[in-house]
């Protein structure tokens, strides 16, 4: 085929093995992604495969779109996009058509973080836990270890509508909200995708029988319950393609097991080691850094190409002159012919953003911030939205909580109290209840702007039949007299962001119409997967982000920003997690490294750190490049750099002494998914520690635990 002529031999390897377990192990910017779109194309214009028996994960919501771009250029039969997507969308097509097996409805919707936290502080409140002793997020993580613990055990007990109705306390209640309006979390998407598929064994065949050929990218992060699941689903046919890079490796903190990937037994393993997007000096400095990790599998990446400039190291006296520089280099790119979407400032925490963007600002240099307060995770968003979730369902308790007093219509604490005891004893939800009501003619719910809020719901739902949710949308804002509302505020902004809402609406019509799923359910459970308003993503604009969101991208020109040791690494990184956390670190400045294409400046301003007030030092990251690579700029006082060293040395220190000593049974440590417990004894042989949680014992390296001061 054609297009494999773009291809080297081993590429072209790795995109024609097309059976059995295959995996590319190499590093950044060797063309994993591209083999992977490529193979796609190989499977469906050379072996006839239709598109819809190849499932293609990726990372992100972004990089699959990308990926759908990429293919459908190659391929020449039909709709290429069902399956090119990120494991938790699959997960939810999946449970669309499966759900019904286990009794929730096809609409069953999808918790965010808000609106867990919104849940979980009503079953809190009804079992008058101190909020003031346990926030709504630990409640929460104590919530995913009652999950993670027994899969089965736990849908079967709380999650299943025919699972026992008595509550003992305010997990289980949460549990049974959650069972009320048929919302499933996150975790919940794979948890029931593998739940069905387990127990229902015509719905497991059609599923493996279906799935020809499953190709992973990234599969570095991948999590044990997204092996797991990727095992089952290639049972049928045996073709799992994996591709990774251990040396990127960004999420361990989250849950990611590089070691499965590393482990992988594969039948046809690829190496590939030429690096198509860096130029040598940048190639050299990301070497160089990730070198300094041990926990590794040395591999080095080559590139023909030659040196255009050098990478440059910049020293600053302050943080707004480092950002004051980014600009007007930018700025004076731009003036030369470049584009604005050509740059990239990365950073390690977001916060660094605020200076940069009031520098960029000030230049009037357009910009996006990628990943900084989460587009629908803004109040106006959030509202807008949950009039919409609940003109598609009844059951959205939490919707209807938001909205039936937005704008006000003197519906207050005392109203809800009241509606939510009546909804309890009758079982149903609070809109229909509130609908009942107003018919039964109850003296404090049949009023005027009752019967109004319901009449806006019902027609909302006649015409979302016929008219496109950003149409719908529109109609919502103005006869909900929200619009007016966010003028009143005189808050621009909200109104910026809720035309934004209509303008990503309209991108999703488009994309969809070919697949005929421009539904509002549809719509509905493809934005409770986002993060950002993927409009956004082909302006022209600088783009901003942090290093986690930059994964898998690359940019003409990049700046590595806040290169300060603690920040970056970030030192409660390493406390936690010491080695591990260091480790994890590097790699980042690895994958930061290596999104640069052309250009690439490494900064660092003097200064204090915000929180501890102490001075700040130059990073360790930026010690470990030999010298004679960088091209220093700023006149850094080698001064800093013995604080580096001093920094380092005592931390080191600090952890290696907390290291050596063994822990007492008795002690008190804390795991990060398996909350608080208590020390039962150490075992030298297994260099573990048994220790006792709530849900039971377990045996533990020490590296996972952390003492409780
Ligand atoms: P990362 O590890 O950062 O995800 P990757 O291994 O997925 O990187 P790609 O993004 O696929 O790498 O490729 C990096 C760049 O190199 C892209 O611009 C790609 O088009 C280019 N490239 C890859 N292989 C070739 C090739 N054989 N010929 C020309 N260009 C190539
Ligand atoms: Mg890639």
């Amino acid at each position: 085929m054609d297009f494999l002529k773009t291809l080297n031999p081993n590429q072209i390897r790795a995109t024609e093995a097309s059976e059995g377990r295959v995996r590319v192990v190499a590093g950044a910017g060797s063309g994993k992604t591209r083999v992977l779109a490529h193979r796609f194309a190989f499977l469906v214009n050379d072996l006839g495969i239709a598109p819809g028996n190849i499932l293609c994960l990726t990372f992100t919501n972004k990089a699959a779109q990308e990926m759908k771009h990429r293919i459908s250029s190659m391929v020449d039969r039909g709709a290429v996009n069902d399956f090119i997507c990120t494991i938790h969308s699959f997960c939810v097509k999946f449970l669309r058509r499966e759900i019904y097996r286990i009794g929730y409805p096809k609409n069953f919707s999808i918790l965010d973080e808000e609106d867990a936290k919104t849940l979980a502080k009503q079953a809190m409140n009804e079992f008058g836990v101190d909020r003031k002793k346990l926030t709504a997020e630990r409640f929460l993580t104590k919530v995913a270890m009652l999950k993670g613990y027994d899969i089965d055990a736990y849908i079967q007990r709380h999650l299943l509508p025919a699972s026992s109705s008595d509550c003992p306390d305010a997990q289980v209640r949460y549990l049974r909200l959650q069972l009320k309006q048929y919302a499933l979390d996150y975790d919940d998407l794979i948890y029931f995708t593998i739940y069905i598929l387990n127990h229902f064994p015509d719905a497991r065949s059609y599923w493996t029988d279906k799935l020809n050929y499953i190709m992973v990218d990234e599969a570095q992060d991948c999590s044990a319950d997204d092996w797991h699941l990727l095992k089952i689903l290639a049972e049928g046919h045996g073709n799992l393609f994996v591709v990774g890079d251990p040396d990127q490796a960004i999420y361990e903190w989250r849950g990611a097991n590089p070691r499965m990937f590393v482990d992988f037994k594969a039948a046809t393993d690829v190496i590939l080691d030429r690096n198509y997007r860096s130029t040598p000096d940048i190639l050299d400095v990301a070497n160089s850094i990730i070198a300094h990790n041990r926990n590794r599998v040395p591999k080095d990446l080559y590139t023909a190409r030659l040196n255009e400039r050098r990478v440059i190291y910049r020293h600053h006296k302050s943080e707004r002159e480092e950002a004051e520089t980014i600009a007007a280099t930018i700025a004076e790119g731009i003036r030369n012919g470049a584009k604005a979407n050509s740059f990239a400032v990365l950073f390690r925490s977001s916060f660094i953003s605020r200076t940069i963007e009031q520098a960029l600002l000030k230049q009037k240099l357009p910009y996006a911030v990628w990943g900084g307060v989460r587009f629908f995770e803004r109040r106006e968003i959030k509202d807008v939205v949950s009039y919409l979730k609940l003109i598609a369902s009844d059951n959205d308790d939490v919707a209807f909580s938001r909205i039936i007093n937005l704008p006000a219509r003197k519906f207050g604490a005392a109203s809800m109290k009241e509606l939510s005891l009546i909804a309890e004893e009758r079982e149903a939800p609070l809109f229909t209840t509130l609908r009942s009501l107003i018919v039964e003619g109850h003296r404090r719910f049949d009023r005027p702007a009752m019967r109004q809020f319901v009449e806006l719901i019902e027609q909302g739902r006649r015409l979302a039949a016929s008219i496109p949710v950003s149409e719908l949308t529109d109609r919502i804002l103005v006869d909900s007299r929200l619009a007016d509302l966010y003028r009143m505020d005189e808050k621009e902004e909200r109104l910026e962001n809720v035309n934004e809402l209509i303008n990503a609406m309209k991108e999703f019509e488009r994309v969809q119409r070919d697949d005929g799923d421009m539904t509002l359910d549809g719509y509905l459970q493809e934005i409770a997967l986002y993060t950002n308003p993927d409009a956004a993503t082909d302006a022209d604009r600088v783009k901003l982000m942090t290093i986690h969101q930059s994964k898998g991208l690359e940019f003409d020109t990049v700046f590595v920003t806040g290169l300060t040791e603690g920040i970056f690494p970030n030192h409660r990184s390493i406390r936690e997690r010491r080695q591990d956390g260091e480790e994890e670190e590097r790699r980042l400045m690895y994958v930061a490294v290596t999104r640069a294409i052309n250009m690439l400046y490494l900064s660092e301003a003097e200064g204090y750190l915000n929180d501890s007030g102490a001075m700040k030092y130059p990073s360790r990251f930026l010690v470990e490049v030999p010298d004679g690579l960088l091209e220093v700029q700023g006149d850094p006082d080698p001064v800093l750099f013995e604080g580096t060293r001093r920094l380092v040395a005592g931390l080191n220190a600090e952890l290696g002494e907390g290291s050596e000593e063994v822990w007492a049974p008795g002690t008190r440590v804390t795991h990060r998914v398996f909350g608080e417990g208590e020390i039962v004894r150490f075992d030298p042989q297994a260099q573990s520690y048994r220790v006792r949680f709530v849900g039971g014992e377990r045996d533990l390296l020490p590296r996972v635990l952390t003492r409780k001061p």
